[in-house]
């Protein structure tokens, strides 16, 4: 499958928390705020939560994105992307809905990820891990970015490759507290085929939770969290499916 895929990932945390449809607490009005913002002009984008669905495939809570490599390494080699998170991305309502899949863990290229799109300016789909304590709508307005066509602002060039990891832009290539989008980005924004309504009726992008669990969770009361277990630095990657490495950074 030729994708592009993108990861955004640094400080992983792993949170136990009962996954009831309860969690999915999505703050529209956050996302709203980003997506209507000065660089939006007189056509803000209202993002609009659609009702959340429950996903029974307890072997979809971990996802996993990986490569393999194809033919010949003299000859024309090819990338190869494999892992269920394909599976769970075709679970998903069809264009223009975005689909926000939340799972336990997503791991990309053996890297753990706080969020995972399918592509950029291409598909529908996006995952990320519950709960994202501070950082949720950050990573949920920039994985929906990548939908839209968004690639990452500050990344690495060659021939040096050095990542402005304090970019002041929602498409750092780490999360950073920092949602700006410049006019620029707007622009590709609004060629998005996902993106639906019109000027005089305003713009509207509509986002739909599917939370993954097992089947008997959905009906149990919330647990209290049990904290942070653990944290690990990772990095941010950008890579093209199909055989030609688009950009490659680590920190
Ligand atoms: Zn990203």
């Amino acid at each position: 499958m030729k994708r592009l895929l993108t990861v955004f990932a640094l400080f992983f945390a792993v949170h136990a928390q009962a996954a009831t449809i309860d969690a999915v607490i999505l703050d529209e009005a956050a996302l709203d705020a980003i997506y209507g913002q000065s660089s939006f002009g007189q056509s803000p984008i209202d993002i609009r939560v659609l009702p959340a669905q429950t996903l029974a495939r307890p072997d979809l809570l971990s996802v996993r994105l990986d490569f393999s490599f194809t033919g010949s390494p003299f000859n024309s080699p090819q990338i190869r992307e494999t892992g269920n998170l394909f599976d769970l991305f075709a679970l998903g309502d069809p264009e223009p809905v975005i689909n926000l899949f939340l799972v336990d863990s997503i791991r990309a290229y053996g890297q753990f990820a706080f969020g995972i799109a399918e592509g950029i300016g291409s598909g529908n789909s996006f995952a990320i891990t519950r709960p994202l304590l501070n950082v949720q709508d950050e990573v949920i307005a920039h994985e929906i970015g990548h939908l839209l066509g968004l690639e990452h602002e500050g990344q690495g060039q060659p021939p040096f490759f050095e990542t402005n990891f304090d970019i002041e832009n929602l498409m750092s290539a780490i999360p950073n507290g920092h949602t700006t989008l410049n006019a620029s980005q707007v622009e590709t924004i609004f060629n998005s085929v996902l993106l639906q309504g019109a000027q005089d009726t305003g713009f509207f992008l509509e986002v739909r939770p599917i939370l993954v669990g097992e089947a008997a969770e959905f009906a149990a009361v919330p647990l209290p969290a049990s904290g942070l277990l653990l944290i690990f630095s990772l990095f941010g990657i950008g890579f093209l499916g199909g055989g030609r490495v688009k950009g490659h950074s680590s920190g």
